[in-house]
């Protein structure tokens, strides 16, 4: 159990800066998790932490030691790779126990936290097995066994699911969050797949080229995005995007988009006051338009008229993709919606989610 800073931390690869002034401060027993595109700098960002990458500038603190300089074996962390790295030729018990023999730990202590692991992750009938010997999610559990035999402060996984197909990495998925709650230890874990982030972290730190975005629950990043990266990044399918611009008539604040004239609520106008007659964003989840016949009750709604390019059912849902004049929109509609392709329709914009952003600094406009 320990608490991580980052202290004003950098990487530079040659003329690359990976990780750009990262400070963010994680608590102990959190779930943080680090997400943003390939090439964002998070798998960097860990890798500073175990040890394993020189840090540029900055300091690196796990609790209140400053660990720049300590080796990774003595910063009392262990890491779960995409890749398992287990040996080839070892039986699944060697696979786990090898770390702790490496650092001399009693056989009898050894035997104990092995056959933990392996209860812990229901892997016990599988310990003479050789690693070929196993399913991908096999592999995948020896992986986190290997790091939990080492009773470490912290974990730190570094896209683990990546190498499983989507029902194992669902399964996967609730069996690391089952773990984290267990072990009540502090996890870190980096992934590009903002669903795994949404399902298991209690904060998430979204970075884009090297630079801490926004770091907050997953509920507060879904609901307030502070710019249009994180909003377009975390939900899927994406948030719709218009680019638009606001204008009074009479007290009522209008979005005039290319396509649709919506007006603002009137509890959300003050907030936008300072872009009258300016050009904002105007964004809105694909979750929050509706098929008219189906709008909840107590919202604000404002109809949008649209011609249907492509429907698909989900079975639950049904996803439209919708044209309007040059936007395209995506929507998450009831699955009695009865619409067909080049049908013109209505569909009602929840106004009450609705986001703007300043389009020269992408930020949130509040
Ligand atoms: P992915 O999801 O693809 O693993 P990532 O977000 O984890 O991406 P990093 O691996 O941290 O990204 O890489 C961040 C940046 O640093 C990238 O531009 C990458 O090309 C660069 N980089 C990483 N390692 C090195 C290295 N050893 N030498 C030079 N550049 C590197």
């Amino acid at each position: 159990m320990a608490s991580v800073t980052y202290d004003h931390i950098t990487k530079e690869f040659g003329n690359v800066m990976a990780v750009n002034d990262l400070n963010l401060q994680i608590d102990d027993k959190e779930f943080l998790v680090f997400v943003g595109p390939s090439g964002c700098g998070k798998t960097t960002a860990l890798r500073m932490l175990a040890g394993l990458e020189e840090i540029t500038k900055g300091q690196i603190k796990i609790d209140d030691r400053v660990v720049n300089d300590v080796p990774p074996k003595d910063r009392d962390i262990a890491m779960v790779f995409q890749s398992y790295a287990l040996y080839p030729h070892m039986t699944v018990y060697d696979n786990l126990a090898f770390g702790l023999k490496l650092r001399k730990t009693p056989k009898e202590e050894i035997k104990r936290r092995v056959q933990e692991a392996a209860d812990i992750l229901g892997i016990g009938e599988l310990l003479t097995r050789k690693p070929r010997q196993l399913s991908g999610g096999q592999r995948q559990r020896v992986a986190v066994g290997r790091a939990i035999v080492r009773e470490p402060k912290v974990f730190l996984f570094d896209e683990p699911l990546s190498n499983l197909d989507a029902k194992l990495r669902i399964a996967m998925r609730s069996e690391i969050t089952k773990l984290h709650h267990r072990l009540q230890t502090t996890f870190i874990y980096v992934t590009h797949d903002q669903t795994e982030a949404m399902t298991m972290a209690s904060r998430i730190a979204v970075i884009n080229k090297g630079t801490l975005l926004q770091l907050d629950t997953p509920q507060t990043l879904y609901d307030h995005p502070d710019n249009m990266f994180v909003a377009g990044f975390i939900g899927a399918p994406a948030m719709n995007f218009f680019k638009a611009k606001l204008r009074k008539e009479g007290s009522t604040l209008i979005v005039d988009a290319d396509s649709f004239n919506l007006p603002i609520p009137p509890e959300r106008m003050k907030a936008f006051q300072a872009y009258v007659d300016k050009p904002v964003v105007f964004g809105i989840r694909p979750e929050d338009i509706y098929n008219p016949d189906f709008v909840p009750p107590g919202i604000h709604v404002a109809s949008v008229e649209t011609k249907v390019d492509v429907t698909e059912l989900m079975g639950n849902e049904i996803f439209l993709y919708l044209l309007a004049g040059s936007d395209n929109i995506v929507a998450r509609v009831d699955p009695r919606t009865d619409f067909h392709i080049g049908d013109k329709v209505q569909v009602s914009f929840n106004l009450d989610k609705c986001h703007l952003f300043d389009p020269e600094t992408e930020q949130a406009i509040r």
